[in-house]
């Protein structure tokens, strides 16, 4: 057990497992990768590993390092399936951020065009955060990287 659940009650790990039947696109001894289910374009991949994390809280370096390792290759991938103009890479963690399955993933999705099904909306509010506050800001996560 981690993460506060059974691996046994986890969807994703049921994936890896088989036990649940998805559309595989990629697999090693580290990761998994496969369709998502509801895609919001044509080729929206999933990228997750084998180990279960809930989240990238609590990733361990090492998952990390497996699992970013073949993001290229499987952007490539669907950029040379489908040749998108765009892709972005999303991954949601914790309810509030919208993640809705609690076993790490990141999400592939091309992009083809504005009407595409998603949607980024960047609402900056520059004018709270003058450079001094910046600079505190920053102190505090480098103080927390000690
Ligand atoms: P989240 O909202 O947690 O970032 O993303 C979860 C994603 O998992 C959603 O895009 C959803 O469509 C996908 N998903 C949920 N259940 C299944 C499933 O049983 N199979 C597959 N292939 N994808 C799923
Ligand atoms: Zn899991």
């Amino acid at each position: 057990s981690k993460g506060g659940i059974k691996m046994s009650d986890c969807l994703f790990c049921k994936i890896i497992d088989g036990s649940i039947p998805s559309l595989k696109v990629y697999e090693d001894e580290h990761v998994y990768a496969f369709m998502d289910i509801m895609p919001l374009t044509k080729g929206h991949t999933l990228l997750i590993p084998k180990t279960h994390c809930q989240d990238l809280f609590e990733m361990p370096e090492e998952v990390a390092a497996n699992l970013y390792k073949v993001a290229p290759k499987i952007a490539n991938a669907i950029k040379e399936a489908f040749n998108p103009i765009g892709m972005n890479t999303v991954n949601n963690n914790g309810a509030a951020a919208g993640q809705s399955v609690f076993h790490y993933h990141l999400h592939f999705i091309p992009r083809y065009d504005e009407t595409d099904g998603l949607k980024v909306e960047w609402n900056s509010r520059q004018a709270e955060f003058p450079t001094e506050v910046i600079q505190s800001i920053a102190a505090s996560i480098q103080e927390n990287l000690k």
